[in-house]
């Protein structure tokens, strides 16, 4: 029971440096947060031992009567905050929930219509190489050129000639809502099932904050670990007991074997944390940040560098910042902020010249900073800085020494080591 630095201090190493690096740079990745202490300790527990195969009260092993209940209070927990009726909180990840859907509601060769990655959607959503584009026979929507919204004609236009088994709803790089009613809609019209992948939005859904796509779809699936903040993983919902009993099966034996209990207990804790009234406050936090953000890049100094932001805005946790007029790269964009301590990513803006190495776009959100406690005051600085860092000719120092006094005014993990212990 010797500690991790006496059996392997080359890994104690590794933990120390993150953490030191997540409390210094602001994390702007879009998709990233930080989970509470509770969560680590559920997360670096005992439960990562225990073999549970098979769903609470009908497993394949002995000896699963505690991580039965932690498992059903996540299972419940995840219902009651989506209002849906059937929740399967299993999935390791969400690539390999979208995965289980996939192997539940389709079957290869199945024609699946979801949103192109380069427009934002997910490798999962058909990405050629990804496995839903090898076993699935995929057509793909896009955003308008103008708007850069999702044009639900085309949509409709592409699933009436394409008759696909499944549509896809979801994105994750994308800065507006999704209007699920017309999803369903034209689903209905050609016979398709309504899949949405909420990975993104799951947070400000679970705090009222953007429409829940429950009570549209035929089924939702999730990440836990980007607005929600909780453990790395996914979850599937669904209103219909049919399709419920194939997701099951589609999970386990269908794409799994055991699943990962001490994430599935962090689960639960993320879930019971998402109901409460600081958590919605977080995410008004969260969506105030990204829409401060929004409006600074769209002053004049950004724009005669030729920066735009995509959609004139945002109504999500994200902002998508157009580079394809700018003297900048995606790549020197997420390296010149990287120098100033912001981190954020390249991101491809539909119709990209650059290659995907390269990119003409960046993403960049702020539920992680929303979660170390930004609000109005920090969240217009940190626009500000980002803003400068952009233009021709910026000066890093004065840059990095104003991040520096944010990430000091607002302390990640105080007083708790890397795994959240003392
Ligand atoms: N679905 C969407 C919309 C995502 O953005 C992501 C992650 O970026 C995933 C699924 C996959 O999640 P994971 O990285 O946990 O496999």
């Amino acid at each position: 029971n010797s500690p991790l630095s006496e059996v392997d201090p080359e890994i104690a190493e590794v933990l120390q440096q993150e953490l030191n690096r997540q409390r210094d740079y602001l994390e702007m990745i879009a998709s990233e947060n930080f989970v509470p202490v509770a969560v680590l300790e559920s997360a670096g527990s005992v439960l990562t031992n225990k073999y549970a195969e098979g769903y609470p009260g009908r497993r394949y092993y002995g000896g699963c009567e505690y991580v039965d209940v932690a498992e059903q209070l996540a299972i419940d927990r995840a219902k009651a905050l989506f209002g849906a009726e059937f929740a399967n909180v299993q999935p390791h990840s969400g690539a390999t929930a979208n995965a289980a859907v996939l192997h539940a509601i389709a079957r290869p060769g199945d024609t699946v219509l979801g949103l192109s990655l380069d427009h934002g959607g997910h490798l999962t959503h058909g990405m050629k190489i990804n496995f839903s584009g090898r076993l699935y026979d995929i057509v793909a929507y896009g955003v308008d050129e103008t708007t850069s919204q999702v044009d639900m004609e085309e949509v409709r236009r592409l699933a009436i000639e394409h008759k696909p088994k499944v549509i896809v709803a979801g994105w994750s790089a994308y800065p507006r809502q999704l209007d699920f009613a017309a999803f369903r809609a034209i689903a209905d019209e050609v016979g398709a099932l309504l899949w949405v992948d909420m990975a993104h939005f799951a947070g400000l859904v679970a705090a009222g904050l953007h429409p829940n796509p429950v009570p549209h779809a035929h089924v939702v699936s999730s990440t836990v670990h980007k607005t929600i903040g909780g453990p790395r993983s996914g979850f599937i919902l669904t209103n219909d007991a049919d399709i419920a009993k194939k997701i099951n099966s589609g999970v386990f034996p269908g794409q799994q074997g055991g699943p990962l209990m001490h994430v599935i207990a962090a689960k639960a804790t993320a879930f019971k944390l998402a109901a409460s009234d600081e958590f919605k406050e977080r995410q008004e936090r969260t969506l105030r940040g990204a829409h401060i953000l929004a409006e600074r890049l769209m002053q004049q100094d950004v724009a005669d560098a030729g920066i735009t932001v995509r959609s004139n805005g945002t109504d999500v946790h994200l902002v998508l910042v157009d580079l394809r007029d700018a003297a900048i790269d995606g790549k020197q964009a997420e390296d010149l902020l990287h120098e100033i301590r912001i981190t954020v990513n390249r991101n491809a803006v539909p119709n990209d010249p650059r290659p995907p190495m390269v990119t003409s776009g960046l993403r960049i959100g702020t539920p992680a900073l929303a979660t170390r406690g930004f609000g109005d005051q920090e969240f217009t600085e940190v626009a500000d800085v980002i803003a400068l860092a952009l233009l021709p000719g910026a000066d890093p120092e004065p840059l990095r020494a104003r991040v520096a006094k944010l990430a000091d005014a607002f302390p990640l993990y105080a007083g708790v080591g890397p795994s959240g212990q003392p």
